[in-house]
């Protein structure tokens, strides 16, 4: 079986890593390209968009595509909606890979909002912000008068927040890290996806008492099984 492994998470990553170990899967990784230095991937790897639906009924037919599976990032809804798509028209089964969303604990301070734009808007009472939202879309804070702490992987492009610094760093994360960069930066509210995964942000924020605005995540498109884990995949993918 041929696996189309839609990826840029670490979902994708484990999940191509156990098919590559399995006689009875090919596996093919696709990327984006958004990250100048991706982790290395076993089995095959392709980089780079696919030309919207029509290039992706093009890769799956002339690949020779038995399935798909979508473990894109939960905000990453254009391709989600493309894989619906061409899956659809191709003819080849999707599965979609989505780790669970975050859910507030009794002592969190979250502040929920749909937008990044809305995230913006709740900014007002803030001074010094810890922005976590991924390099693009730092465009929807650039009119917020906040201090902002952008922590991205790569260096963003394009309009920013006018008074801002800069934090690379892809993680892994630590609890003991996060609390000492909150206490650091003076920082007063954590600004995130709801991306779901390991984040010690989230723990540092609520021991320090530090609100949190959230940004939802987008609605699952389509009508394709849900998995939240690599396992899950796993064994769909067997069955
Ligand atoms: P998006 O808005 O859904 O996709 C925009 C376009 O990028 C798609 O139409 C497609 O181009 C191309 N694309 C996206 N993911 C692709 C993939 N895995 N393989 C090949 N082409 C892909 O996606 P995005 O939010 O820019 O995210 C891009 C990638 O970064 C995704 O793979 C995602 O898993 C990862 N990522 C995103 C976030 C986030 O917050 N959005 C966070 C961490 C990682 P064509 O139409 O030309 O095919």
């Amino acid at each position: 079986m041929k696996v189309l492994v839609l990826g840029g998470t670490t979902e994708g990553r484990l999940l191509a890593t156990a098919l590559a170990g399995l006689p009875s899967f090919t596996v093919v990784s696709s990327l984006a390209g958004r990250v100048r230095a991706p982790l290395v991937l076993p089995g095959l790897v392709r980089v780079g968009g696919f030309g919207g639906v029509p290039g992706l009924v093009d890769f799956l037919r002339s690949s020779g595509i038995s399935t798909v599976v979508d473990a894109t990032h939960p905000f990453a809804s254009s391709i989600s909606a493309h894989a619906v798509s061409a899956c659809s028209l191709a003819g080849v089964p999707l599965l979609v890979l989505r780790r669970p969303a975050w859910t507030p604990a009794a002592e969190d301070r979250w502040i929920p909002v749909e937008s990044l734009a809305a995230a913006a808007a709740a900014l007002a009472s803030f001074a010094r912000v810890f922005l976590t939202t991924g390099r693009q879309g730092l465009g929807s804070f650039a009119s917020c008068s906040s201090w902002f702490l952008v922590r991205t992987v790569d260096p963003p492009a394009g309009s920013r927040p006018a008074r801002m610094e800069l934090l690379l760093d892809r993680g892994p994360f630590t609890l003991p890290g996060e609390l000492a960069l909150l206490r650091r930066w003076a920082i007063d509210v954590v600004v995130t996806k709801n991306s779901g995964g390991f984040a010690p942000k989230l723990e540092a924020a609520r021991s320090l008492g530090l609100p949190v605005i959230m940004v939802d995540r987008p609605p699952v498109a389509g009508f394709a099984p849900v998995v939240s884990t690599v396992d899950e995949a796993l064994a769909w993918l067997a069955a």
